[in-house]
């Protein structure tokens, strides 16, 4: 039988219009939630995923603050707009979006995004928050992916776990996410001898390895849930994720495509993480 396809589009639109609800209240209350973005270079996909967020910030009513620095910025100068930026009342959010130029350290960088505004979650404070499990921002994709799985009513406590992708913004803080939900986790990467040996026991499938046709039916167990992070442009422009969509699609339960899956609720989850750092609420009390 054919995987259901958990439609990532349909769930972050339904998300936006109760988000735009969101800052229409704060609104009346006097408070427009705002984002700043900061990109450096020029890197196409880079454009287009800031495009994308400014896009969403627009139709939930969320003020965005674009500042382009070129290739060639300093750390210094980067680490001061986020100063300026930390101590603006009009931004609630900071997004600095990776990768970065080789001359700026990146650990530096995300180290200076005030704690309240770092709806990124990257932050060394909000990793560690998360890895106890009181995040204050969780990670936009990781925590997509949560909400993803959740639309399938499939519980995920007792469940195998298995997350193909070891990166700091996306496979760790998600296998910590699922560890919160009280699977049994397994964590792959590139050094993972045998890959398929772990993928094919998992209840729950989550790829973000960038590596396109990684995950092919053979190595997909009867009936699961599979999560596809990743997005690759092929040679002739198509965008596919690391899942062979096709084939693993007669063994899933159910499926994300790429794209209109992952993509579109990582977005939202920004939006949502910006809104609630205008809120100010603690943690966990809107969703
Ligand atoms: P990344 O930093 O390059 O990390 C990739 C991870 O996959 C690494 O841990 C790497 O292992 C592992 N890996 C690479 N080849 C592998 C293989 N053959 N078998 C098993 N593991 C392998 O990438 P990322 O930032 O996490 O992103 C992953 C993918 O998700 C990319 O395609 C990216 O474009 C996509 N992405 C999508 C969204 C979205 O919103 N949909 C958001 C973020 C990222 P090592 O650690 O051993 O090198």
């Amino acid at each position: 039988m054919s995987a259901r396809v958990i439609d990532g589009r349909a769930l972050a639109t339904g998300l936006r219009v109760k988000y735009a609800e969101s800052v229409a209240e704060l609104v009346r209350n006097g408070i427009v939630p705002g984002l700043a973005v900061v990109m450096i270079g020029s890197d196409p996909a880079s454009h287009l995923y800031v495009r994308n967020k400014i896009r969403a910030c627009d139709e939930c009513g969320v003020r965005s603050f674009l500042h382009a620095l070129s290739a060639d910025a300093t750390e210094a100068e980067v680490l001061d707009l986020i100063g300026e930026l930390n101590a603006d009342p009009s931004v609630h959010g900071i997004l600095v979006q990776l990768p970065l130029p080789p001359q700026i350290d990146v650990r530096r960088v995300l180290e200076t995004i005030a704690v309240d505004k770092d709806v990124d979650g990257f932050h060394l404070y909000n990793v560690g928050a998360l890895t106890v499990g009181e995040s204050i921002f969780p990670p936009c994709t990781p925590y997509g992916v949560q909400l993803l799985i959740d639309q399938t009513g499939i519980e995920i406590e007792g469940k195998h776990a298995v997350v193909v992708g070891a990166s700091n913004i996306v496979g760790k803080p998600m296998a910590l996410m699922l560890l919160q939900r009280l699977a049994t986790v397994t964590i792959c990467h590139a050094r993972t001898v045998n890959l398929a040996h772990h993928t094919i026991s998992a209840d729950v499938l989550v790829v973000a390895a960038g590596k396109p046709g990684l995950i092919v039916p053979q190595m997909v167990k009867q009936g699961a849930v599979v999560i596809d992070v990743g997005i690759n442009k092929l040679a002739d422009g198509k965008i596919v994720g690391d899942v062979d969509f096709e084939g693993v699609r007669d063994k899933a339960s159910w499926i994300t495509p790429v794209p209109g899956g992952v993509g579109p609720m990582t977005v939202t989850m920004l939006i949502r993480n910006t809104i609630r750092s205008a809120q100010r609420l603690p943690a966990g009390s809107f969703d």
